[in-house]
C-alpha cells in the first residue's frame, strides 16, 4: 500500500484489508512505548481498544512529548470521572487517545488541562470533560454503529469516536483544518473514520442515516438536515445558542417526531454556513 492509498478517507474494503493484514501476523514490529502501560490501561478499560488505536500509541514520535506522560492523562480521566462521567467505554477512549498529538507544539503544555485551546482560524480543540460528556450522552451505554461529527477541528474528537463507534464520519467547513484533521489522523492509521471537507448543515445524505450525530459547533438551532438524517431511536447531541449556549439531547422517537432535552450550560464556537 503507497501512503497515498491511505489517505482519508478510507474505503471500507481498505478497513477490512488492513485488519485481515494485521490479524495475518504482518512483519509489524511491536515495541514497547512509554505507552505501553496506557495501552493496556485503555484495554482493560475498554475492553476493545482497537489495532489501530494501539498503533496510534506509538505513532509520530518526534511530536511526543516528554513531560506529556500517560500518568498526565491518566489524572485528566480521573478528573473527568470526578465530574461526573461515568461510562467505562468513554473513559478508556479518552486515556486511549493522545490529545497532545493533536495541538500545536508551543501549546503542549496544555494538553490534558481541561480547557478548550486554539488550532487556528479562530477555532479551538473542545475540552476533554465535554467530548467526554457529549459522547457519553450520545452512546447512552448502548452500540454506536454509524457516527456523524459536525466540525472536525483537528480530529481529536473523530480519534475519541473512533475507539466508541463502528463508523465515524466527520465534517468540516475550513479546509485547511480538514487537512489538518487529515496530517494528525494518518499516522494514527484509524481505519473507521471518514474525514469530509463541506457544509456539515447539510449533513452528509449519501451515509444516512446516522445513530449518532455530535455537533462541536453551537447554531442558533440544530438544522433540520441533521434532524432528517438521524435514525429512528438515534440520538443528536449539540450545542445549541448564541452568547448563552445550552447542550441538546435529540432523540428521533418516530419519523415525524423528536424529542429535545436541554442538558446544561456549554460553550462552544459558532456553527457557519457554507464552507472556506
Ligand atoms: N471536534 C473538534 C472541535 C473543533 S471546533 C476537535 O476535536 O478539535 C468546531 C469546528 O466546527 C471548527 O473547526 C469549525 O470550523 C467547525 N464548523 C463550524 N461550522 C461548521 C459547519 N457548518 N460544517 C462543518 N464544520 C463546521
Amino acid at each position: 500500500m503507497t501512503g497515498k492509498d491511505r489517505r482519508f478517507p478510507l474505503s471500507l474494503s481498505s478497513v477490512v484489508d488492513q485488519q485481515k493484514r494485521s490479524s495475518s501476523g504482518s512483519p509489524s514490529v511491536r515495541v514497547a512505548t512509554p505507552q505501553t502501560a496506557t495501552q493496556n490501561a485503555a484495554r482493560s478499560l475498554t475492553g476493545r481498544v482497537t489495532p489501530a488505536i494501539e498503533r496510534r500509541m506509538s505513532a509520530n514520535p518526534e511530536r511526543q512529548q516528554p513531560l506529556v506522560s500517560e500518568s498526565v492523562r491518566r489524572a485528566m480521566v480521573a478528573r473527568l470521572a470526578n465530574q461526573g462521567i461515568k461510562d467505562k467505554l468513554v473513559l478508556g477512549a479518552m486515556e486511549a487517545v493522545q490529545r497532545h498529538l493533536f495541538i500545536e507544539p508551543g501549546l503542549v503544555a496544555q494538553a490534558y488541562v481541561d480547557a478548550s485551546i486554539p488550532i487556528g482560524y479562530q477555532q479551538t480543540i473542545s475540552q476533554p470533560y465535554i467530548v467526554a460528556r457529549m459522547i457519553e450522552v450520545l452512546r447512552n451505554g448502548g452500540v454506536l454503529n454509524r457516527v456523524l461529527e459536525i466540525g472536525t477541528g483537528c480530529g481529536y474528537q473523530a480519534a475519541v469516536l473512533s475507539v466508541v463507534a463502528t463508523e465515524v464520519y466527520s465534517i468540516e467547513r475550513i479546509r485547511p483544518l480538514h487537512e489538518l484533521a487529515r496530517t494528525n489522523l494518518r499516522p494514527m492509521r484509524i481505519a473507521n473514520v471518514r474525514l469530509q471537507y463541506g457544509d456539515g448543515m447539510l449533513g452528509l445524505a449519501q451515509a444516512a442515516p446516522f445513530d449518532g450525530i455530535i455537533l462541536a459547533a453551537a447554531g442558533l438551532n440544530i438544522p433540520q438536515a441533521l434532524l432528517d438524517q438521524m435514525s429512528i431511536g438515534g440520538r443528536l447531541v449539540a450545542p445549541v445558542g448564541a452568547r448563552h449556549q445550552v447542550l441538546q439531547l435529540v432523540e428521533r422517537v418516530s419519523k415525524f417526531d423528536w424529542v429535545h432535552t436541554t442538558l446544561e450550560d456549554c460553550h462552544f464556537v459558532p456553527l457557519q454556513a457554507g464552507t472556506v
